[in-house]
């Protein structure tokens, strides 16, 4: 093909539509190239005396599949580039390609965070003291903290969960996944253990402040007991429940044992 020139090309054209005719109406359909391929590779050797058939002349003008195939990305890596784009309105970071279509690269707008502004979240409190050196701070009892903060957290809870889990997803390998059958509910339970069982949740707050960590230890014995007692007077101090039971304690300390069952608590 390298040695044909366009005037190669115009003679080998014009020897085509003077030459040769269809000799059956279907040969017309294999016609792929607006020249019969088979004709053209039969000319050709004859003017040129070679034996090699003609590739396409621009594969482009070729139906897709019949053009050579290449991978388009091949040699390539795909990236998104750094995920370092703020919304103007919530300072959310996204990658740029995330920028709603009808605004600028200059002055991007992303419709999955705030949709533009419109969905505003009050700021998170600021915890107490004592918690917040423990999530903000470098010490080994805070990198303790933070690497077990969801026992210690389930360890002051007043509630269980109450849910049915599908297993099947949580145990599946990949990113972590929590499926549930039906409600989501908090599940409260008498103020009184059954019997022989341990206190747990909110039976534990209605003993007294050295009981309760020893109960919680008890029930997690791996978890720090400074810590524990730490953040056991931290939320004796702010949470508005802690009173309510420790209320109960005081009521319940003054019933004799056989009416303590009658003792409810109102929340
Ligand atoms: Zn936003």
């Amino acid at each position: 093909m390298d040695d044909l020139n366009d005037e190669d090309w115009q003679r080998l054209d014009d020897a085509i539509g003077q030459v040769w005719q269809p000799e059956e109406p279907d040969m017309q359909a294999a016609d792929i190239y607006g020249v019969n391929r088979r004709f053209e590779n039969h000319v050709r050797r004859e003017m040129h005396n070679e034996e090699d058939d003609i590739p396409p002349r621009n594969p482009r003008d070729l139906p897709k599949a019949r053009r050579p195939y290449r991978d388009p990305l091949q040699n390539q890596i795909h990236s998104l580039g750094p995920m370092n784009i703020a919304c103007s309105q919530c300072d959310a970071l996204h990658w740029k390609f995330e920028k709603l279509s009808a605004s600028s690269v200059r002055n991007p707008k992303f419709g999955n965070c705030c949709l533009q502004g419109q969905i505003q979240l009050p700021p998170l409190r600021v915890p107490p003291r004592y918690l917040k050196d423990m999530l903000c701070g470098i010490a080994n009892q805070s990198k303790t903290f933070r690497k077990n903060i969801r026992q210690y957290n389930a360890a002051f809870a007043f509630t269980s969960l109450g849910v049915k889990i599908d297993h099947a997803i949580t145990n599946a390998p990949g990113p972590y996944s929590f499926r549930i059958y039906g409600e989501l509910h908090h599940h409260s339970g008498a103020l009184l253990p059954e019997e022989n069982q341990p206190e747990r949740y909110a039976q534990i707050y209605i003993h007294n402040d050295a009981d309760q960590v020893n109960l919680r230890l008890a029930n997690n014995p791996q978890l720090d007991p400074t810590v524990m007692a730490e953040l056991q007077a931290m939320i004796h101090e702010t949470h508005p429940y802690v009173a309510l039971y420790r209320s109960a304690y005081q009521i319940m300390a003054e019933t004799p044992p056989e009416q303590r069952q009658n003792v409810k608590v109102l929340l």
